[in-house]
């Protein structure tokens, strides 16, 4: 397989590639320029509208062709809040479609919409600051779903399924625990990370009186947010204003925001808005059929310089206009390695501060080669950018491919050298790959730079939650044993270097029972019901001891500088691995600073570690966590079955 097409060569590309940054329409009150790329069209004309889903257009004007391919007009008079879209010949055909760098659409994103973009800012955004800068293993990512968020009744909040949540402060579920934002603080991490925020296609937006539910991995408009988590989508003003009003909420708090971003396939590639305008320029083509390494019927071409283009045109739009923090990119080895490197310099130039993390695999082949891919494997060729580490993941609880699979903290054999692998945060060690050692699985090559390359992770939104793949692999454990799993496996995500990673709810032990389910749970509930999607705040409660945990871990975290280390070479000094036993993983980590001693112990049975010399104090044990002392110890550690023990010298 490979691409075959004109639009890759060097004369196309030479005479057909725009620099400037005008695409899209460009507002003031006297009047509104237009431009739109569309290299092989014979004509292009703008067709304006009072409305965003009814009626007529009241004019269309002929755009004229300019430089690059492509085509522009200017309207005078004050035209926020009038609709429109670009009517595209090429071949002979007409096709008329939304703007691919419309700003503001109206309800189901079928129509651009001009706007005035001053006018959608909430009082203080303006102003606002991100929150300070952190190093990238600083960072401790919350991945939520705008809708899960808040729409059970349990979240005590007004505005459920809404942008508006996040406005909401002092909420609180039956027990007069905190919900909500409040509680996203009170478990302290540093990154909320959005599902796809971005107009999507799955739900209706005019029928928002009957439930729907969506994750929302099917673009429609890259540069507008999703109409349903809005008060009225009808309105393209409000939802961004409704946007900004949350990203304000969450920097109010000091929480930074992430956005999940779904740049390499659309919802339907013949109805997509560049295909009608420029045919086949969007995406890569296998013959006559589009590529699909997404697995949804196409996949985009970030090699192809107007969609690179596109992208980083898109990311820089959402850093500027709406303060967004930080990027997560879906199946991230769809794009070349180019683009995502062509990406972190352009961030850069905005904020270093902005961090870059995605999927470093794809969900089927590609037709670009192999190599160019930015896949986990090349990590080490994207400086700046971090990948989702599934060794870690997988080695703690079992292959998400294998729903009956144990890992490492469900007693599966074999796996401390994954773990160990995992503890270096991807970057690896000389104590991992010795020539004399034969190993009884194998160890990844290191595929990471430094640790900030790396996501640890145990669940995200994808497959089961932590909670239920663990109650699947083990039906014979009872629930007290499933939770010193469940701690154990988060021990090991805070404790490794790297950027730690939670799906909201995980701290609560998040759920999603379906009976209907050969094991009884969801595994991909991307248009399940609220039901089975929704955060029950309510569980707070009967956790609260996880919560406290998963809390507990964060301070530790936080506290601890020899967890976050920068680089590769301080991995090397500062971590010991001690001899393995089986079920049994402990290292020294020893900087200049600080001494730690950290066992993880699968086994059903406590073991006796040697320590170093000097006192230690424990911090992190089977049943608590955090930056209180909790016990001092000399010579040997006892370690409880299935737990963690993190200590640190006293000086
Ligand atoms: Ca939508």
């Amino acid at each position: 397989m490979q691409e075959n097409t004109i639009y890759l060569t060097k004369e196309f590309e030479e005479k057909y590639t725009y620099t400037g940054n005008d695409l899209g329409s460009t507002y003031s009150k006297e009047s509104t320029s237009f431009r739109v790329y569309a290299p092989t069209a014979e004509s292009v004309t703008l067709n304006l509208y009072e409305d965003g889903l009814q009626g007529e257009s009241y004019e269309t004007i002929a755009m004229e062709p300019a430089e690059n391919g492509t085509y522009k007009v200017t309207v005078s008079g004050d035209l926020h809040k009038k609709y429109y879209t670009y009517t595209a010949k090429v071949d002979g055909k007409a096709k008329e479609a939304v703007d691919p760098y419309a700003k503001a659409v109206g309800a189901n994103g079928v129509r651009g919409m001009v706007v005035d973009l001053s006018t959608t800012n909430p009082e203080g955004f303006l102003e606002e600051k991100r929150p300070k800068k952190i190093n990238t293993t600083d960072a401790v990512i919350y991945e939520l779903h705008i809708r899960d968020f808040s729409i059970d009744e349990s979240s005590g909040m007004k505005y459920k399924g809404k942008y508006k949540a996040f406005t909401e402060e002092s909420t609180v579920n039956d027990d007069n625990l905190k919900t909500g934002v409040e509680h996203i603080k009170e478990l302290g991490v540093t990154h909320v990370q959005l599902l796809p925020s971005f107009d999507y296609g799955s739900v209706d937006e005019t029928k928002l009186d009957v439930p729907q539910y969506n994750w929302g991995y099917d673009p429609l408009n890259y540069n507008v947010p999703e109409g349903s988590y809005s008060s009225d989508p009808f309105h393209g003003e409000v939802r961004i204003k409704e946007f900004k009003e949350m990203v304000q909420a969450l920097h109010k708090q000091g929480i930074c925001v992430v956005m999940d971003v779904v740049y390499n396939h659309v919802f339907n590639a013949e109805e997509f808005c560049y295909q009608k305008i420029v045919p086949d320029y969007f995406f890569r083509k296998d013959g006559d059929k589009f590529s699909d390494a997404s697995a949804c019927g196409n996949e985009t071409a970030s090699n192809h310089l107007m969609v690179r283009k596109f992208m980083i045109d898109s990311l820089k739009y959402w850093v500027e206009e709406y303060h967004i923090d930080g990027f997560r990119f879906d199946l991230m080895a769809i794009h070349d390695i180019t683009t995502m490197n062509e990406i972190r310099k352009a961030l850069n130039e905005v904020d270093e501060n902005i961090i870059i993390h995605g999927e470093g695999w794809a969900a089927e082949e590609s037709v670009l080669p192999e190599k160019e891919r930015a896949l986990k494997k090349y990590t080490y060729r994207m400086p700046g950018i971090a990948t989702f580490s599934d060794d870690i993941r997988d080695a703690i609880k079992g292959s998400v491919f294998e729903e009956l699979e144990k890992g490492f903290v469900s007693g599966e054999p074999d796996l401390e050298e994954l773990i160990q692998f995992g503890v270096t945060g991807a970057v690896g060690h000389s104590q991992l790959y010795r020539k004399d050692v034969t190993y009884k699985q194998e160890i990844p090559e290191p595929w990471a730079l430094e640790p900030a390359q790396c996501v640890n992770y145990n669940s995200c939104h994808d497959n089961y939650t932590l909670w239920d793949k663990l109650a699947v692999s083990n039906p014979d454990k009872s629930p007290k044993q499933l939770k010193d799993m469940n701690k154990l496996a988060i021990a090991i995500v805070f404790t490794s270097q790297g950027i730690p990673f939670i799906h909201a709810g995980e701290e609560i032990l998040r759920s999603k029972p379906d009976k209907t389910k050969e094991y009884g749970y969801e595994e991909n509930s991307f248009k399940s019901s609220d039901e089975i999607n929704s955060i029950k705040w309510n569980t707070k409660k009967e956790n609260l001891d996880i919560f406290k945990y998963y809390q507990g871990l964060i301070a530790f975290r936080k506290a601890t500088k020899a967890l976050r280390l920068s680089t590769k070479e301080e991995v090397e000094q500062s971590i010991e691995f001690l001899p393995i036993l089986p079920g049994v993983v402990s290292y020294r980590l020893k900087t200049t600073e600080e001494e730690l001693f950290i066992a993880y112990n699968a086994g059903e049975k406590e073991v006796t570690l040697e320590l170093p010399e000097g006192t230690f104090g424990v911090y992190v044990n089977k049943t608590q966590a955090g930056v209180e002392l909790l016990e001092k110890v000399e010579k040997q550690v006892v370690v409880a079955p299935v737990s963690a023990m993190v200590l640190k010298k006293v000086k």
